[in-house]
């Protein structure tokens, strides 16, 4: 990925309404690299899907342009962009053969038999399904059929490949699995991926870059690092992520360190990100593998920069790997502390029991 090169494809003051009223998409600002695999994550009905199908051709946007290297997308039907796309729900041809299917956008192309040969026989090694070109895709499973779908997808050297939740419909052990198929071949083939999900957890694995999407609009697009580091507004903070969240009254701020009164009168510091007033209500974020937790009588006075909160237990949950200590704070919402399975003080827990949240003032952000 070369951030300095021009985009490959941009995305300029793109709107979108399917009714001439209701925004679906708006002001959208868009430059997706060559080679980079970018994902646009967010809730159902956030407009990921509906920019996808602008940029592959079968929705036109209401407004702006879209532009893939020099060419001006609006005016260029689909069949025309040189771009690959994987649907959800896989969109075989059910009468056709495996090959029949991978071997169609060549043949709408006018592609010759023997060219057209080679390139399904290279597209179907791809995704190693070669011995499966006779089959149809009834008989194939789910995974198998996406593989196909991915094939088709390939078979023309597309310039972008797009994919629209394509491992939706897959169950989990299977998903993780061609995840990282997929993510092998994008860094195989030098391709540029654009991916469609609303699974957080697929885009951080996944995604050299994430375009977190809510209510038609990007609200930030970054490296996955720096999102789950330094979310920029609470709704990628919430969405990106696991959170416990503290709703209170600004107190002040200076040089970006916030002072945050809570409705029970304990005052906790952090970060300030974007604009608030004081006095205004601000939420104040802290990942739960960012907190510890003590009992009372265990607290040691901590750190100048440690914030201190008094709970309760609610409960303990079981992952395997970890364990997340459920807790209740007096008029806030729960939220829960993730501890390594090794920490022995677990044994320490039960529903009820009083205890001290711990969580460096570095690691709470504070949202307006
Ligand atoms: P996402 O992929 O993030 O779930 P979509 O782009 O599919 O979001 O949808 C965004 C909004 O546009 C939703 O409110 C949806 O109901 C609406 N929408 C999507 N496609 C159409 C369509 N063809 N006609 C009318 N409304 C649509
Ligand atoms: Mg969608």
């Amino acid at each position: 990925m070369n951030a300095t090169a021009q985009p490959l494809v941009r995305f300029r003051g793109v709107g979108k309404s399917y009714d001439g009223v209701t925004p679906v998409v708006e002001g959208l600002d868009l430059d997706i690299q060559e080679g980079e695999f970018l994902s646009l994550l967010g809730p159902s009905g956030s407009g990921k899907t509906t920019c996808l199908m602008m940029l592959a051709g079968f929705e036109s946007p209401s407004k702006g342009e879209i532009w893939l290297g020099d060419t001006l997308l609006n005016t260029t039907p689909p069949h025309k962009r040189n771009i690959g796309m994987v649907f959800q729900n896989y969109a075989l041809f059910p009468h056709m053969s495996v090959a029949e299917n991978v071997a169609y956008p060549l043949t709408v192309r006018r592609v010759d038999r023997a060219a057209k040969a080679e390139a399904v026989k290279r597209a179907l090694d791809m995704v190693r399904m070669n011995e499966f070109a006779d089959r149809l895709p009834k008989s194939l499973s789910g995974g198998q059929q996406q593989r196909i779908a991915l094939a088709r997808a390939l078979v023309f050297n597309p310039r972008l490949v797009l994919m629209d939740e394509p491992l939706g419909a897959l169950d989990k052990r299977l998903r993780e699995h061609m995840q990282i198929e997929l993510k092998d071949l994008h860094r195989t083939l030098g391709l540029t991926f654009v991916y469609v999900t609303h699974d957080q957890s697929e885009a951080l694995t996944m995604s050299d870059r994430v375009a977190v999407f809510d209510n038609g609009r990007i609200q930030q697009i970054d490296r996955v690092d720096s999102l789950y580091e330094t979310p920029s507004n609470g709704v990628v903070a919430n969405f990106v992520g696991d959170n416990n969240v503290f709703v209170g009254r600004l107190i002040s701020v200076q040089d970006g360190r916030a002072e945050v009164g809570l409705p029970d009168g304990e005052r906790i510091f952090g970060q300030m990100v974007g604009a608030a007033r004081v006095g205004d209500t601000v939420r104040a974020c802290v990942r739960p593998e960012r907190m510890t937790l003590c009992t009372r009588s265990g607290f040691d006075g901590g750190t100048p920069s440690l914030n201190t909160m008094h709970a309760r237990t609610a409960g303990t949950l079981y992952f395997g790997d970890h364990v997340r200590v459920r807790f209740a704070v007096n008029q806030q919402e729960g939220g829960f502390v993730k501890v390594p399975l090794d920490d022995e003080s677990l044994t320490e827990w039960s529903a009820g029991d009083e205890l001290m949240l711990k969580f460096d003032e570095r690691h709470l952000r504070i949202f307006a």
